[in-house]
């Protein structure tokens, strides 16, 4: 058994992101025969009248869409998925906003692609409307914005997005709500006996190893990227929780052991500026150092300084996000530039008692400030 109030930093949970899948949303047709989205709105109502910032990121545009276009099964062709998702996204947000307007609960609609989060100022604007909505007393649901995605700016699939968003508003817990209660050390759907795992410290290969089960039909995501996204989570310093939300409820995940799989953050959790850096933004190009500025930025916590850099990559400019890259090419690091892609070029091998003459003007000593940086190692597998 464990507790809600379980955050090992804070000791509670203010702000926590609840995604759930296709099947679950979508398994009975008529609303009035749907007492898992129920149960689901109830406990979300329950938590949110408890003070609980909780924002939900919900599947299920084309499966319902599929259903209101009558074509029997989710269509492989993309521009098809796309119209279902278009015809399904209202259904899914009429049913919310029915529910939800039972409870006298308001909710708010977000779609998203990856390119709002990339934009550093799209981030920060998505970031303070998501905060608006929730200082407003209302439960934000998102999901990606299926009909407009093209291939490079969507996410695939919802466990990465809920992830980003769990990132972007800073929860301390992300839990996943699936058909299973989490991992099992084998394949529950060919063993019957295969052990339950209820907590996780540490994110492994063999974790890995345990992520068998395939996810369903009306969904895309299977438990990989359920467990990519959990490790993220962990990795910025926040839990992550896999449960089950097809046979159990919400609450019941929260507080059982037996219904989820509970990932404990690996590391303090990180500022939204360094989450951003490590999980969400785009490089707009890159910078190659020797080894000497390598291993000051990776062993000694260093800023990166003009000195070390050997060459430049792309076109950026001051405040752009660009990789550090080692001698052979290889990105260890990524952060933000103090100076334009120009300026680099021309300062590139100096020491900083030589820039303001190159430049005619010195701003910085640093090209990348340690504060503006973070180490890929810490960074997103999943991204
Ligand atoms: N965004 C998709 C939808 O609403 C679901 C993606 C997923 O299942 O992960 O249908």
């Amino acid at each position: 058994m464990r507790t809600i109030v379980f955050h090992p930093g804070t000791g509670t949970v203010e702000t926590m992101v609840v995604k759930v899948g296709s099947r679950i949303v979508t398994s009975h047709d008529s609303l009035a025969r749907a007492p898992r989205i129920r149960t689901l709105v109830e406990d979300i109502v329950t938590l949110h009248r408890a003070g609980i910032r909780v924002l939900l990121v919900s599947s299920g545009a084309i499966a319902h869409g599929v259903r209101a276009l009558r074509l029997g099964k989710r269509p492989a062709a993309i521009p098809l998925q796309q119209a279902c998702a278009s015809v399904g996204q209202i259904r899914l947000m009429h049913m919310y906003e029915t529910l939800f307007a039972r409870r006298k609960v308001s909710i708010g609609q977000v779609l998203l692609t990856w390119d709002d989060l990339r934009d550093k100022k799209r981030y920060l604007n998505l970031r303070n409307t998501l905060f608006k909505l929730l200082d407003c007393g209302a439960v934000p649901i998102l999901n990606e914005n299926d009909s407009v995605g093209i291939e490079e700016i969507r996410f695939g699939d919802n466990d990465t997005l809920g992830a980003q968003v769990a990132m972007l508003v800073g929860a301390d817990l992300f839990v996943n709500l699936t058909d299973t209660p989490g991992l099992f050390e084998t394949n529950p759907r060919l063993q019957k006996n295969a052990r339950h795992i209820p907590r996780v410290e540490r994110i492994t290969a063999a974790t890995h190893e345990s992520a068998h089960v395939k996810g369903s039909e009306e969904g895309v995501g299977g438990m990989v990227t359920k467990l990519k996204a959990a490790e993220m989570v962990c990795k910025a310093g926040m839990c992550a929780i896999i449960g089950d939300g097809y046979h159990d409820r919400l609450l019941n995940v929260l507080k059982n052991d037996t219904s989820g799989t509970l990932f404990v953050p690996s590391a303090g959790k990180m500022s939204s500026k360094h989450r951003w850096l490590a999980f969400s933004g785009r490089a707009h190009g890159a910078v190659r150092v020797d080894d000497g500025a390598r291993r000051a930025v990776v062993e000694r916590g260093k800023s990166l300084l003009p000195a070390g850099i050997k060459s430049v990559e792309g076109t950026f400019g001051v405040g752009d996000m660009v990789d550090i890259q080692d001698s052979r090419g290889t990105p260890f690091a990524r952060g933000i530039v103090n100076y334009a892609s120009g300026d680099v070029e021309t300062i590139r091998g100096c020491r900083s008692g030589e820039i303001a003459g190159r430049l005619g003007q010195k701003t910085y000593d640093e090209v990348i400030h340690r504060d503006n940086l973070v180490l890929l190692k810490d960074a997103a597998a999943a991204k």
